[in-house]
């Protein structure tokens, strides 16, 4: 826990929104360089907002801030939109994102004049990744949610997606059967991926297989050019380490150079700049502990005891930050002496 200030992060999955500079100031001081993700949400701000944001974020942070944009699945069912959807995706790279992300609209919620759900693998959603694959820009893909989002209350494995789909219980499956199914939204990514060799992929939330790291080791396996992240996941990795920590430690130490950090921590609708510091702050460090330490643990989330899993700190970097750097070049450039050093 000593290291935890001074050794350079990188949070590779943020939701930024405004100025953020009492956020920014605090992840200054945990050593900690972020991803701000738009995403077409509509507990969200706007797109053109979010975007112009994080243009704001990154141009008042170099080096500290990087960004991705999305794309809007508004007019999805008119012509032209895919090449609008093109150009919206060059105009923002050339202000500086560093990739794109989809989000579970699309299988989830997006639906054709015919009711259908338009899903990932959608032939008219084939330019807009042609496009990315073939300029090398990453998809960051939110498809499905966590499998609990499935199951009745009372299976559900952690408090936090009990609380999050009573929540939003129009994200929450189980009541929804005519939504296409987990396997469904899963397999339609998978589709999209085989088509798609050369897209480097961002799989998000530990690509919605967060219940055995066994399947999302299957995935990464499957498609080479894919990563995985562990924002708002954690969770479910500690949930596993009750049970069998040696298993979760195994995985992270098997797949040391396709796991990026990060949270899903964000600025909710109203909420104090200042209140999201401090969680931040706080997530962070649990993390940190999580990852970095042999302690005995326990999660607001579920009942029962883990230990940390005290990764070796050359892995434990590539983790916070040097996939990130890898999967984002130039995301973060150094802007002095001491970040130069600390560039792989
Ligand atoms: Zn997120």
């Amino acid at each position: 826990m000593a290291d935890f200030a001074r050794v350079a992060k990188i949070d590779a999955h943020v939701h930024l929104h405004g100025s953020a500079d009492r956020f920014m100031a605090q992840a200054e001081r945990d050593g900690v360089r972020v991803l701000t993700i738009n995403v077409d949400y509509p507990d969200f701000p706007p797109i053109t907002e979010q975007q112009r944001d994080a243009i704001s974020l990154r141009q008042r942070y170099p080096g500290r801030a990087a960004f991705a944009a999305t794309i809007s699945v508004e007019g999805f069912t008119s012509p032209g939109w895919a090449d609008a959807a093109v150009r919206g995706i060059a105009a923002a790279v050339a202000q500086g994102a560093v990739g794109v992300k989809v989000w579970k609209n699309i299988g989830m919620g997006l639906r054709d004049a015919g009711g259908g759900y338009v899903m990932l693998d959608d032939a008219r959603l084939l330019p807009v990744f042609d496009y990315l694959e073939s300029h090398d820009i990453v998809l960051l893909g939110h498809q499905a949610e966590p499998l609990n989002c499935w199951l009745p209350f009372d299976q559900m494995t952690v408090l936090s997606d009990r609380t999050y789909f009573r929540e939003h219980p129009q994200y929450y499956m189980y009541r929804h059967p005519e939504v296409p199914s987990h396997e469904a939204q899963l397999a339609a990514r998978d589709h999209m991926l085989a088509q798609h060799p050369g897209l480097r992929f961002d799989s998000v939330h530990l690509a919605s297989l967060e219940w055995d790291v066994d399947e999302v080791a299957h995935f990464l396996d499957r498609y080479p050019n894919a990563n995985v992240d562990l924002a708002a996941r954690m969770v479910h990795l500690q949930y596993q380490a009750v049970r069998n920590r040696d298993k979760v430690r195994a995985f992270l130490i098997r797949y040391q150079d396709r796991v990026l950090y990060g949270t899903d921590i964000a600025h909710a609708r109203g909420q104090a700049d200042e209140e999201v510091a401090v969680e931040a702050h706080e997530a962070w460090l649990a993390d940190w502990r999580f990852l970095n330490t042999a302690d005995t643990l326990h999660s607001p989330d579920f009942d029962g005891t883990f230990k940390g899993l005290a990764l070796p700190a050359a892995i434990a970097d590539k983790i916070y930050r040097i996939n990130a750097m890898k999967m984002y070049p130039g995301a973060w450039p150094p802007s002095d002496g001491a970040r130069a050093a600390a560039t792989p």
